[in-house]
């Protein structure tokens, strides 16, 4: 990524602290981090004034530090505590008065750290500042996430072909996640799941030491990583012999149903209208009550961040947006079926980043 990118984005957000009162902010959230920086460490956090950019970390991340962050941001490596050498660097900006924190992801025990403080700075806890400009992908955002969507499509295209009755879910998802490793995914970006028979039913089931049967649903929740960026898929495939009639019929309405969300859903309309476009098709064929959780939420450094996708979201959809579409239907006992997909926002409508084939796939 350009580093131009990284000061265009802080300008940005300049000008949302300045608009909220304030002289500055203090990014805590890792993610934030990396997204105002490029810093892909763990460690680190940035005082974001409008002379200075500053990144404060420990001795472990100098060396990266210095080679990520450019010339535009100082780089303060702190021998102990970084908060107190966080004071110590705010003290140098004695106009500076006022200074925002992250409200969602400071601890407390960091927030008391705040009261602690000698001197004329005043703290004061903002919501969703960085957050609120990650919403929209550029261009190379949305470059990654693909990327990381082929990835994730190579692994199960990898991986299927090997799967057997009698197989654990725990090696089936061995198996996918060595796929996305060696294909390139930088990490997990959340512990796959792959979940089977009457277990499939439970939407974020954990991947257990159940034994696959003939007849089978194997749904797999799972995702790749790259640049940082997360792509989040689910299929769901039947194993050992051709789908029975309800495994068919059930099937068919969650892809209509993802199918049309995922044609449909547009920049502008609100979390409620994109979650309706599947859910109005699935009430209508009486799946309403299967569906038991909201249509998508938003990708992209994080698997999950916003927009949602749900009836509790009133605002409007973000043109540039990257949200999963993974309408599903449950049955307790029986099993469920979930399809997703992850698509932009543009301009021009919704644009697939991962593969979005989801024809019925049944494992003989
Ligand atoms: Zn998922
Ligand atoms: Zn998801």
């Amino acid at each position: 990524m350009r580093a131009d990118r990284f000061a265009q984005r802080r300008a940005r957000l300049l000008a949302l602290v300045a608009s909220e009162g304030l002289g500055g902010l203090i990014v805590t959230h890792v993610p934030n981090v990396r997204y105002l920086t490029g810093f892909t460490g763990t460690a680190g956090l940035v005082l974001l004034l409008p002379q200075d950019t500053v990144f404060l970390s420990d001795f472990r991340y100098r060396t990266q530090a210095e080679a990520e962050l450019g010339d535009e941001v100082r780089v303060e490596i702190a021998p102990a505590d970084v908060w107190e050498r966080l004071w110590r660097v705010l003290a140098g900006y004695p106009g500076v008065e006022r200074v925002g924190f992250e409200a969602q992801k400071v601890t407390v025990a960091d927030a008391e750290r705040f009261t602690r403080v000698n001197g004329r700075t005043r703290f004061q806890p903002v919501r969703d500042l960085v957050e609120r400009l990650r919403l929209s992908k550029d261009a190379d955002e949305v470059a990654a996430i693909r990327a990381a969507g082929r990835l994730a499509s190579e692994a199960l295209a990898a991986t299927l072909p090997c799967v057997r009755v009698g197989q654990r879910e725990r090696d089936v998802a061995a198996r996918l996640e060595a796929e996305l490793r060696t294909g390139g995914s930088e990490w997990h970006p959340f512990p796959t799941i792959v979940a089977s028979g009457p277990r499939s039913a439970l939407p974020h089931a954990r991947t257990g030491d159940r034994v696959i049967e003939r007849g089978d649903w194997l749904l797999l929740d799972f995702g790749a990583q790259v640049d940082g960026y997360c792509a989040d898929v689910t299929r769901t495939v039947v194993v050992g012999r051709p789908a029975d009639q309800r495994q068919r019929m059930v099937y068919q309405l969650v892809r209509e149903a993802q199918l049309a969300a995922r044609q449909r859903v547009r920049p502008g309309m609100t979390g409620r209208e994109a979650d309706a476009l599947a859910r109005g098709l699935l009430e209508a064929r009486g799946l309403g009550d299967a569906f038991g959780h909201s249509l998508g939420h938003g990708v992209g450094l994080e698997v999950h961040e916003g927009p949602r996708l749900s009836r509790l979201n009133q605002d409007p959809l973000p043109e540039g947006a990257v949200v999963t579409i993974e309408p599903g239907a449950y049955f307790p006992g029986w099993g469920g079926v979930r399809l997703e997909d992850d698509v932009w926002l543009g301009p021009g409508g919704p644009e697939l980043l991962t593969d979005g084939d989801v024809e019925l796939r049944e494992l003989l």
